[in-house]
């Protein structure tokens, strides 16, 4: 059985102090559930404090939402996988949607990224996701083809099993629309498939776009769902260990 992932992106919300304050009330309130694991990914001057206060829960983990794949050097305001890994940082979001269609970020980029995570010892999270315009063309498949083998292409199974999939369809995100269980499912087969032919079975992959606690167990009792990546519903403390506690119960 893969543990089931519950990945929290608070983007640009929640700094060091209100971190702090996020995990006293998280920790009380979730209790550490056997193949359950929760991840959070707090913006990056966040990652630290997050990192110090989930440090004795063996079922939690902190992320830095983006990397730059130089390890360093003179590029200001990016950050390094060695950097994120000195500040705490265990995991990497990678190719997020809003890093590829609010920064340009191309698959090349995504690339540059996972090999830069995975030489750090950072697990990346490889978002993938089709745009509205895509899927009424009928091209989910084909762009999220395209996404994993630009990301992923050449890496050997062991590797590969070192990384998690979030299928994030774009029209999804922060929009309060999402996939039914069954669109999600299928598209979580087609990546499957594409893993197994590449001997790894084990990655495993989440569902993102507006989840929340309404929606969750629906989404989760699809059994092609290995998790969930949260943004906005993760924001609250006491809400997420809810989501967290009861989803999949
Ligand atoms: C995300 O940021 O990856 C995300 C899925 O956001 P939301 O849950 O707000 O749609």
């Amino acid at each position: 059985m893969r543990p089931l992932l519950f990945a929290a992106n608070w983007k640009m919300h929640i700094g060091p102090e209100d971190a702090r304050a996020y995990f006293k009330t998280f920790r009380t309130r979730y209790q550490r559930h056997e193949g359950r694991e929760a991840w959070f990914f707090p913006p990056a001057l966040s990652v630290e404090t997050a990192a110090q206060a989930v440090r004795e829960r063996a079922d939690m983990l902190v992320g830095v939402q983006d990397i730059y794949w130089e390890p360093k050097g003179a590029f200001t305001g990016a950050i390094s996988a060695p950097l994120a890994v000195q500040a705490g940082a265990r995991a990497a979001l990678v190719g997020h949607s809003e890093r590829r269609h609010v920064f340009g970020e191309t698959d090349e980029d995504t690339r540059r990224k996972v090999a830069a995570a995975l030489a750090a010892d950072l697990a990346p999270v490889l978002c993938v996701g089709e745009k509205l315009a895509e899927r009424d063309a009928g091209h989910t498949l084909a762009v999220v083809n395209r996404q994993l083998a630009g990301a992923l292409g050449g890496l050997d199974a062991a590797t590969l099993a070192r990384i998690t999939i979030a299928y994030e369809p774009v029209w999804a995100i922060g929009t309060g629309r999402n996939a039914t269980p069954n669109d999600a499912a299928a598209v979580h087969k087609e990546i499957r498939a594409w893993l197994v032919a590449r001997g790894a079975a084990r990655t495993r992959i989440l569902y993102g776009g507006s989840v929340n606690l309404k929606n969750a167990a629906d989404l989760l009792a699809e059994h092609e769902l290995d998790g969930v990546l949260v943004g906005g519903a993760s924001l609250d403390p006491e809400a997420w260990a809810q989501l967290v506690q009861t989803a999949a119960a």
